[in-house]
């Protein structure tokens, strides 16, 4: 099914060859994990969902002080070709439940797919999709690839990446972006630099995200790097 939609994708022309290539080592890691949400997975949803729902002036400042001054929060979902593909009615309900803007972010950009996407986001359902007009650059990102708006992904704290390069997230954090990825592959350069790294597939994980932020979720004392690990011994567990 997931393999059908990339197909229809490629034959519509908003998803590039390459991201057939992303789907097929997706579904490599994904057989890996028996195509389940693992606990880990799932306490980095919860997470996710945490980080997404604070205000700007509660994060990050020295001392942890809040700052009565700062603006709320502005989380950015950005949505490249696979993901327009295998969920875009779901990145719609979660930006709604999140109050968070939808981006259009491609890495091999083209005018023609990025209309393609956001109308498709559209359909779904979005009232507004951000990366389609002017453009600023991200810092250390070369041309096309490092593209994004002025009223994005550029003024957002929090931005959830999937199936997103490694040097895109290293540009973004250095940015001063939180970034919380979503990568079936633990090893990858992106899920070994995000904030957050949720290893699951995105059919499941926005759905389960979905839900927390309705159902409400807690997680205590999260650590990226422990649970990354215990993604890892995930894989491991199966393979013996
Ligand atoms: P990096 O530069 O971060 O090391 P990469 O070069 O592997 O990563 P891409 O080729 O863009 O980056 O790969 C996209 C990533 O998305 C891959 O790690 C792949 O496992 C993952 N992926 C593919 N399909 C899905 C999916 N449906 N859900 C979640 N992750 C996926």
């Amino acid at each position: 099914m997931q393999r059908h939609r990339i197909e229809q994708g490629v034959k519509d022309g908003y998803v590039t060859l390459t991201g057939m290539i992303a789907q097929g080592r997706g579904e490599a890691f994904d057989y890996l994990i028996e195509e389940k949400t693992t606990e880990p997975a799932l306490r980095a949803e919860q997470a996710a969902v945490e980080l997404l729902l604070q205000d700007s002036h509660m994060r990050g400042l020295p001392g942890g002080q809040p700052d009565p001054q700062a603006e709320p929060a502005v989380r950015v979902l950005s949505v490249n070709g696979n993901v327009a593909a295998l969920c875009a009615e779901d990145i719609v309900k979660l930006a709604d439940s999140l109050k968070a803007k939808i981006e259009v972010n491609l890495f091999y950009w083209t005018k023609e797919r990025e209309e393609k996407i956001a109308e498709i986001l559209k359909k779904a359902g979005a009232k507004e999709v951000y990366g389609t007009g002017e453009k600023v650059q991200v810092p250390g990102l070369d041309s096309a690839r490092g593209r994004v708006d002025p009223e994005g992904i550029a003024k957002a704290d929090v931005v959830l990446v999937m199936l997103e390069d490694g040097d895109r997230t290293e540009a973004l954090k250095n940015w001063g972006k939180k970034v919380i990825a979503i990568d079936l592959n633990p090893f990858s350069r992106t899920a070994q630099m995000a904030d957050i790294t949720i290893v699951d597939n995105v059919v499941r994980a926005i759905p389960n995200m979905i839900k927390f932020v309705e159902e409400g979720c807690s997680v205590k004392d999260f650590d990226n790097k422990k649970n990354l690990q215990e993604s890892i011994s995930e894989i491991k567990k199966s393979l013996s």
